[in-house]
């Protein structure tokens, strides 16, 4: 199959308004896309690429890659409490391997359906595996939830469990080292049964769209957890010029995460990274609301510290400062 032929096979998939996508005049096979936005919306533009090797271990299924490349990016709408509806996409591949190819958009696709996010162009060429994904979407005006938001006195929140993605990430490197491959039966065979949900969470993150969207008039500030609980609060602490008082038996490890690095479950939450996960402020008049929608999330949200107007993030365990150790180093 030539490239063209590729394409059209697996990426082109119907939009406009018999896709569900009215506002996508011309999808993929022109030179460009033409959009046509409905009015009253502020524009919300994201990119992520992501390099084997870098962001993902060699020979990790071309479905999760797909799912990842795409989910990476909702999640920076996520954390922006934005409603993602556009993507493209420039997909670098040593060889067009038709399996590879499908599987990738099955991937892709599965995520971008369940969003309702059109792929409407992209890129493709020969070189070293790496996809990279501009995601476009909308708020109301005023409505986009920035990262310098915060106040004094702000509850912070997480959602989900962090540290889990880390931990799958890890237990993915110990089961090829064992010689499982990283996909199919062999892997299933070495994995520990408990490890199961970690690699899960690691290869196929949840962006939380729906979670972002809901706390648009909620949230002072907010961002999407990549690079490790500590490291990305400390962004958020710097972008609002406050400061934050965490406390470490607040942390929402994973009954799996715990169980599988007894020792280590704290230090995976605070600088895994890979998460995917919300991190936000709420003002204290705001919790009632923010439990009301909560209730109806698919994922756990719990309050790990407040803002303090002294700069700087200190996590406590028992009354007592709990220095955080170094990040963990990608691959
Ligand atoms: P051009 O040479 O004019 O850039 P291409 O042959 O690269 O055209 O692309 C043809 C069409 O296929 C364009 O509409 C482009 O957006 C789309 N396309 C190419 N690669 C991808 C991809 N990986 N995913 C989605 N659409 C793609
Ligand atoms: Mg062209």
């Amino acid at each position: 199959m030539d490239e063209r032929t590729l394409i059209r096979t697996y990426f082109d998939r119907p939009t406009g308004a018999a896709g569900g996508h009215p506002e996508v005049l011309l999808g993929i096979g022109d030179d460009a896309a033409i959009l046509r936005p409905e009015p009253g919306y502020d524009l919300v533009v994201a990119i992520d690429t992501l390099v084997e090797g870098t962001h993902f271990p060699q020979g990790t299924p071309a479905r999760a890659i797909g799912h990842r490349s795409l989910a990476v990016n909702l999640s920076d709408l996520a954390a922006m409490a934005a409603e993602p509806r556009w993507a493209v996409l420039a997909l670098a591949m040593p060889e067009a391997g038709e399996a590879w190819i499908r599987e990738f958009a099955d991937g892709l696709f599965a995520l971008a359906d369940r969003h309702g996010v059109a792929l409407v162009g992209g890129d493709t060429v020969r070189g070293p595996l790496a996809a990279t994904v501009t995601v476009h979407g909308r708020v109301r005006p005023g409505l986009g939830v920035r990262r310098s938001g915060a106040q004094p006195g702000d509850g912070i929140w997480v959602t989900g469990h962090p540290g889990d993605a880390v931990a799958g990430r890890l237990q993915l490197a110990a089961a090829r080292e064992r010689g499982g491959h990283v996909s199919g039966q062999a892997l299933e065979q070495t994995l520990e049964r408990t490890a199961r949900p970690l690699v899960e969470r690691f290869l196929f993150p949840e962006p939380r769209v729906r979670e972002g969207r809901d706390l648009a008039s909620l949230a002072t500030a907010m961002l999407d957890v990549s690079d490790g609980l500590h490291d990305d609060l400390g962004k958020l602490m710097e972008a609002s010029d406050t400061g934050a008082d965490l406390d470490i038996a607040c942390l929402p490890l994973s009954a799996a995460l715990r169980a599988v690095y007894p020792a280590d479950a704290i230090q995976h939450a605070l600088t895994g990274g890979d998460d995917y996960e919300l991190c936000f402020t709420v003002p204290e008049a705001n919790e009632a609301r923010l439990a009301a929608v909560a209730a109806a999330w698919p994922v756990p949200v719990t309050r790990i510290g407040t803002v303090a107007a002294e700069t700087g993030v200190r996590w406590s365990l028992a009354g007592k400062p709990h220095p955080v150790g170094p990040a963990w180093q990608h691959f």
